[in-house]
């Protein structure tokens, strides 16, 4: 090979390289309505995306409440996976069946937080997050499913789905060290102030069950050790679901969002979400299992 060919050749290869390199994954953040802080999540959500240097992240909002949901058609198709951040009106049935068809073939979904509240009579949504609550949902919706013993377990008593205590830190307890998202992470770790779901009822489909936690009945909580993160189990859909993640009053007011590992989860769960794998170091400030660790969503 003379030198102008071989220099040709490393110019290939490093272009190559650089395209692979600069590959993200496309996700797009649904939001707009929610009885959360919206507009400080999806910001917050999509810094968290951004600067990772993984994700290109966009927002799709939704008409206010009561506006006229007729006009809300994203093009789902367009990315690798959808993060919910919305809690708000029914969609009109074409946006309907567009996302159950994204979903369906071969989209990923990311269900944060209070998303687990949303459309509490759309069945194959409930389907897509297992478990949620409020909404009106009871045990017409599915069974309660807490920890007994270290195992998932299903209670079809009487009563409403969704509550929480007092928000406080606490600590997560890992159930599967095995899986893509959790894997390489400390088994327990102390998360930032943030409310504790429990419970939660639905189809209760869950897939693998990742983080719990220990709810505290003198806060308000059920007593349980309750699923807090997951998958669903959802044909050959990829589901990520992460209970966890209240929005602060502001941006630089958020513990729950700015706990480092509440962005750890929800980079990992979103690669993976999006493409089976996670590719993710864990990072130096991951918190220990006794002090939480924050970092702004953003860096100037
Ligand atoms: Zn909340």
């Amino acid at each position: 090979m003379n030198r102008l060919a071989r220099l040709f050749a490393i110019s290939l290869v490093s272009m190559m390289a650089m395209s692979c390199a600069q590959k993200s994954i496309d996700v797009l953040i649904v939001s707009g309505q929610n009885n959360h802080n919206w507009p400080v999540s999806h910001v917050a959500l999509q810094q968290i995306m951004n600067q990772s240097g993984l994700f290109n992240a966009d927002v799709a909002l939704t008409p206010e409440a009561g506006g006229d949901m007729n006009t809300f058609r994203p093009d789902f198709s367009r990315y690798d996976v959808v993060i919910m951040d919305y809690n708000g009106d029914d969609w009109p049935e074409p946006t309907r069946n567009a996302f159950v068809d994204f979903v369906q073939n071969g989209g990923g979904l990311v269900i944060y937080h209070a998303a687990d509240n949303a459309f509490t009579d759309w069945e194959e949504f409930n389907r897509m997050i297992a478990l949620g609550g409020w909404g009106g949902r009871d045990e017409k919706s599915g069974p309660y499913c807490f920890l007994e013993n270290g195992e998932l377990t299903c209670d079809y008593t009487p009563g409403p789905g969704g509550n929480h205590g007092q928000q406080r830190e606490y600590q997560m307890h890992c159930r599967n060290a095995s899986h893509p998202i959790t894997k390489g992470l400390p088994d327990n770790w102390m998360h930032g102030r943030d409310e504790m779901y429990d419970s939660m009822r639905g189809p209760a489909n869950i897939g693998d069950l990742l983080y719990s936690g220990q709810t505290d009945a003198a806060t308000g909580g059920s007593g349980r050790e309750e699923p807090l993160v997951f998958t669903v189990d959802y044909g050959d859909a990829r589901i990520f679901h992460i209970m966890i993640g209240h929005a602060g009053d502001s941006l630089e007011d958020n513990p729950a969002m700015q706990c480092v590992g509440f962005q750890t989860l929800m980079l990992r769960g979103t690669e993976w979400a999006a493409t089976g794998k996670v590719t993710q170091k864990v990072p130096a400030d991951f918190p220990s299992c006794e002090a939480p660790s924050f970092r702004p969503e953003y860096h100037e």
